[in-house]
C-alpha cells in the first residue's frame, strides 16, 4: 500500500508450495480496517498523483517502463510464480512474464488513444459524450495463472487512468505483490497499484467498500455471483466477471485429425486443466471417434510431472489437496452415473503434491457429474454424434458458454458452428490465445459479464458522462 509493505494487524496464513505441500510463507490476512486503508490510500493517491489528469502519455509512458521492468526482472517474477503455484518455471519465465510484459505494453497504447464523442445535436448545441475513469476499481484474481491475471485486471484499469486495489487468491499471493513493487519503481505513483491479502471475507470486504467504484473477478461462478451480490448491496457498482467453463472441442470427421488431436490434449495438460478456457467436453463424429481416442491417448501420455521448479517439468501439480478431492468427487460420481474410464482416472503417484492423471471419460450424457461440472483438473469427456445439428447440440451447455473449439475443413460448417455456439470464443482448427491482446476474452450464459483484454476490457474501465453545451445567443 502506498508502494510499502504495510503489516495489518489480523491472522496469517500459511503458505504451500502445490509441487510439495511445503509451507513456505505465511501471508498476513487484510481485515476490513485494512482493506478500508488501502481503498482510501488508492483514492487519494488517484486524487493527488495526477495519474488520471496528467497528459495521458504519461501514463502510457510509466506503464511502458513497467514492462521493460518486469522483462528485466522476468527470471526473478518467473521463479516467485513457479514457486508457490502451479505453473511450471519454464512456462513462467518464457510464457507467463514475457506474456504479462507485452499484456501491459498494449494497454499502455491506449492510455492517449482514448477519446469520447460528438453527438448530432441542434447546431446551437454542442452534445459531448466523455469519457472519465471511475477512480478507484476493485479487483480480485484466482490461483490459476496469478500473475497473468493480475495484469489483465491492472493493464486496462491503469490505462484508463484509475487506481486499483488487487486482491489475489490467498494460496498464490507473492508474485502479485512483487508486479505492484516493480509498478512503482517504473513510475506509478504509490497507492495507484494496490495489492491487499486475505481469503474470501477480505474479498468481500474489497467488493463492499463504498470507496470501490468498479469491481473486475475471475474465479468460480459460485464466487461470482457472491460479487455481484455485494457489489449490488453496495451502491450498485458494475462488475465484469470472468467466470467457469465447460467448453466443448467439436471435431467433425472431415478434420485434421493430428493437429485437432494435438489442440485438445494441449489444452488439457496445460497448467493441468486448471484453466476457465480448459476445452474439457469433446463431442466427435462418430466415424472418427476412435481414432481421435487413440491419437489423444498417445499425445496424453508424453507428460512430464515433477516440482514446477525444475526446467524439466511440462505437467502441473492441482493447487491444493482439497481442489485435487473435488477432482475425485466428480469422477467417481461420473463413475457412478455409469461413465467409463477409458484412461487415467487417479493420482499420478511418487509425488509429494498432488498430481492428477490425465483422463477420459467415455459413456457420458449431459447428466453426467463429469460433462455439467467444472471440473479445474486434466479430465476430458467424450460424447460422440452424426449429424452437424447434433454437434451442434451436443456443444451447447446449459450453464457455461466461455469458449469453444471447431475443427473441420469445411470452411461453411465452421462459421455455421461459430454462429451456432454460444460461448465468448469460438476457436476455429486451434485452442489457445495468441499474445494478440486486442482479442478480448469472456464469457456468455454463467461464464460471466463483460470482458477481460481487447478494447472492450479498458472501455469497461471508463464511464460516460454526457454534456450539453446551449451556445446560442
Ligand atoms: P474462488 O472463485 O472461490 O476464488 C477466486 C478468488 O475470489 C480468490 O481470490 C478468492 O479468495 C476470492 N473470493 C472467495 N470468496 C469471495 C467472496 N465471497 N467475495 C470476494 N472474493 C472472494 O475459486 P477457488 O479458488 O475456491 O476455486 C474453486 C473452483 O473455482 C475451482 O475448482 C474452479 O472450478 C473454479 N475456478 C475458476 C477459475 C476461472 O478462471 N474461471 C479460477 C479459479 C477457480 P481466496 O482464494 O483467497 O479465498
Amino acid at each position: 500500500m502506498d508502494g510499502r509493505v504495510v503489516e495489518g494487524t489480523g491472522a496469517r496464513l500459511p503458505v504451500a508450495r502445490p509441487s510439495d505441500l511445503v509451507e513456505y510463507a505465511e501471508v498476513p490476512i487484510a481485515d476490513g480496517d485494512l482493506v478500508d486503508r488501502a481503498v482510501r490510500n488508492a483514492a487519494e493517491a488517484a486524487a493527488t498523483s495526477g495519474w488520471a489528469s496528467q497528459p495521458p502519455r504519461e501514463r502510457a509512458r510509466a506503464m511502458r517502463r513497467w514492462a521493460d521492468l518486469i522483462e528485466e526482472r522476468g527470471t526473478e517474477l518467473g521463479r516467485l510464480e513457479a514457486l508457490g503455484s502451479t505453473r511450471p518455471i519454464a512456462q513462467a519465465v518464457s510464457g507467463d512474464v514475457a506474456s504479462v510484459a507485452e499484456g501491459i505494453r498494449f494497454f499502455a497504447e491506449w492510455a492517449d488513444k482514448l477519446g469520447g464523442d460528438v453527438a448530432a445535436t441542434r447546431s446551437d448545441n454542442l452534445g459531448l459524450i466523455v469519457s472519465e475513469p471511475y477512480g478507484v476499481v476493485g479487483a480480485i484474481t484466482p490461483w490459476n495463472v496469478p500473475l497473468s491475471m493480475a495484469s489483465w485486471k491492472a493493464g486496462p484499469a491503469l490505462a484508463a487512468g484509475n487506481a486499483i486495489v488487487l486482491k489475489p487468491s490467498e494460496l498464490t499471493p507473492f508474485s502479485t505483490v512483487l508486479l505492484a513493487q516493480l509498478a512503482v519503481k517504473a513510475g506509478i505513483p504509490p497507492g495507484i497499484l494496490n495489492v491487499v491479502h486475505g481469503t474470501g471475507s477480505t474479498g468481500e470486504a474489497l467488493c463492499r467498500h463504498p470507496g470501490i467504484a468498479k469491481l473486475s473477478f475471475t474465479g468460480s461462478t459460485r464466487t461470482g455471483i457472491a460479487v455481484m451480490k455485494a457489489a449490488a448491496e453496495s451502491g450498485l457498482k458494475p462488475v465484469t466477471l470472468e467466470l467457469g467453463g465447460k467448453s466443448p472441442q467439436l471435431v467433425f470427421a472431415d478434420a485434421d485429425l493430428e493437429k485437432a488431436a494435438a489442440c485438445i490434449a494441449g489444452s488439457l495438460l496445460a497448467n493441468a486443466g486448471q484453466a476457465c478456457v480448459a476445452g474439457s467436453r469433446l463431442i466427435v463424429q462418430r466415424a472418427v471417434a476412435e481414432q481421435l481416442a487413440t491419437l489423444l491417448q498417445t499425445l496424453l501420455s508424453d507428460i512430464a510431472p515433477g516440482p514446477t521448479w525444475l526446467e524439466t517439468t511440462s505437467f502441473s501439480p492441482i493447487i491444493s489437496e482439497q481442489q485435487a478431492q473435488s477432482i475425485e468427487r466428480i469422477i467417481a460420481a461420473s463413475l457412478e452415473q455409469g461413465a467409463a474410464c477409458i484412461f487415467g482416472g487417479g493420482r499420478l503417484e511418487g509425488h509429494r503434491g498432488a498430481f492428477y492423471q490425465p483422463t477420459m471419460l467415455m459413456q457420458v450424457n449431459g447428466e453426467t457429474a463429469a460433462v455439467r461440472k467444472e471440473v479445474f483438473g486434466p479430465v476430458l469427456t467424450i460424447q460422440s454424434f452424426e449429424s452437424e445439428e447434433e454437434g451442434f447440440a451436443l456443444a451447447d451447455h446449459p450453464e457455461y458458454g466461455l469458449a469453444a473449439g471447431v475443427y473441420t475443413r469445411d470452411l461453411g460448417r465452421a462459421l455455421r458452428a461459430m454462429r451456432a455456439i454460444k460461448a465468448g470464443t469460438v476457436w476455429i482448427n486451434r485452442y489457445s490465445r495468441t499474445l494478440d491482446f486486442i482479442l478480448p476474452t469472456g464469457g456468455f450464459k454463467s461464464s460471466g459479464i463483460g470482458k477481460d483484454l481487447g478494447r472492450q476490457a479498458v472501455e469497461q474501465n471508463l464511464r460516460h458522462k454526457t454534456v450539453l453545451v446551449d451556445f446560442g445567443a
